[in-house]
């Protein structure tokens, strides 16, 4: 039987669909059968889980890590009598985010694992939904360039960043100055440890860093919001995403993550965008933009809320925000190799070999130990990210 193509309904790939983006994105595409169709759904550990939504989205193609898990998948759904076909690996992820029949796709993977397939479906002319930042931090004047010569219509999912792209007149890129922008203001919750005694710091858990009080979120990302690193990565996901300065980005604490962030305009407007803390808005605004589409996010309620709260972040409490600030004035190789010392050390931290503190002083000693270099291409970003994995692994060992 072939495979049934409706070419009113856009072809989605979701690349990371067992996550928390993923399965907002499913949620959100479950609700407009007649708009969309999910094309393909990738899935890296829990092959159970990528089975299951198998089963409910009935997918042309599903991406897991390896042969022997895609022989395994390949044979239950068989079984269950779907015709999905099983690639995998990178070339597999590539694939499906390039395919020439795909019209969106969610970059939905975790951290440097997700740029080689997000930077396919770019440089396919894909419509990229972007939310794992970290394939725009490592790669920014890359990923930038390629958008431009594909004709890619890259739409940013992280809350902050579609907001401001919710706030910014749509001739936004002919530059932020000339359309009357002041500045950008990036909101930050201040995570779960925003207010703790400094000393209580070090004893912090995996548990309490994952204990987000907004929102519900992967664990890395969970815990880059304990310290703040995420804020981090997303001063520099504006900077590429807005051709911001990073003096023309600040970042402002806003506890209740009603606001998702500001753009303050040069005649002293200041246009917000505010909503519940619930993903499935952003990803509804990039899935149908530019109309909308109903989300399953319940209506704000300002009444309950009642307040709204500002403060400027603490620096002391969370070095992560200077050294990405630093490594977004630095350019180059610096983003990259900050990720990527950040990536290693949010995983030990994880598997509970370092304490939370020292997340900060292995990227900084990363950081550190290596002169910054201009980025000629992808070997070159790919080259950083394993130096700095490397060196952070031998300031891993040290701490121990
Ligand atoms: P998650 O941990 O819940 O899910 C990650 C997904 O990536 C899973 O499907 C997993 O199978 C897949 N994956 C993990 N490692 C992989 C690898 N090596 N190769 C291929 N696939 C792999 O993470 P999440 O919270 O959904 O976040 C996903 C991305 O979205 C991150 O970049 C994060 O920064 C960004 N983001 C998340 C949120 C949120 O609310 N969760 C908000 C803004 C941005
Ligand atoms: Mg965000």
């Amino acid at each position: 039987m072939g495979w049934p193509v409706n070419s009113s309904v856009q072809q989605i790939t979701v690349l990371g669909a067992t996550g928390s983006i993923g399965l907002s994105t499913l949620d959100v595409i479950a609700r407009h059968p007649e708009r969309y169709q999910v094309f393909a759904l990738s899935g890296f550990s829990r092959l159970g889980e990528l089975e299951a939504l198998c089963m409910l989205y009935r997918p042309r193609f599903a991406v897991v890590a390896d042969h022997v898990a895609a022989v395994q998948l390949q044979s239950n759904l068989a079984a269950a009598g779907l015709s999905t076909q099983v690639l995998h690996g990178k070339a597999g992820l590539c694939e499906v985010a390039a395919h020439a029949e795909v019209d969106a796709v969610m970059a939905a993977i975790v951290g440097a694992a997700g740029l080689e397939p997000t930077l396919a479906a770019v440089q396919a002319g894909k419509k990229v939904l972007l939310a794992n930042k970290e394939a725009l931090v490592m790669s920014g004047a890359l990923f930038m360039q390629a958008v431009k010569c594909s004709g890619a219509v890259l739409l940013p999912i992280d809350s902050e960043h579609n907001a401001i792209f919710q706030c910014l007149p749509g001739d936004y890129a002919r530059g932020l100055s000339r359309v009357g922008v002041r500045r950008i203001l990036l909101t930050a919750s201040g995570g779960p440890f925003r207010e703790m005694p400094l000393a209580q710091l070090q004893g912090v858990t995996p548990e309490q860093a994952c204990a987000h009080p907004n929102w519900s979120m992967g664990r890395k990302i969970s815990v880059d919001s304990a310290s703040m690193m995420n804020k981090g990565l997303e001063l520099i996901e504006a900077c590429w995403l807005f051709d911001a300065t990073p003096a023309q980005v600040e970042v402002l604490v806003h506890p209740q993550s009603v606001i998702h962030s500001l753009v303050d305009y040069v005649d002293g407007s200041v246009l917000a965008q505010l909503g519940n803390p619930d993903m499935r808005t952003p990803i509804a605004h990039a899935l149908a933009w530019p109309e909308r589409i109903d989300s399953g996010v319940a209506p704000l309620d300002l009444f309950a809320i009642a307040r709204l709260d500002f403060q400027a972040p603490d620096e002391q409490r969370f070095p992560c925000l200077r050294l990405a600030r630093q490594a977004a004035e630095q350019g180059g190789t610096a983003p990259a190799m900050l990720n990527a010392a950040n990536e290693v050390a949010v995983a030990a931290f994880l598997e509970r070999r370092i304490g939370f503190v020292q997340i900060p002083s292995i990227i900084e000693s990363v950081l550190s130990a290596e002169a910054v270099s201009s980025v000629e291409d992808l070997d070159g970003v790919l080259a950083a990210d394993a130096r700095a994995r490397e060196l952070a692994e031998h300031y891993l060992n040290r701490c121990r």
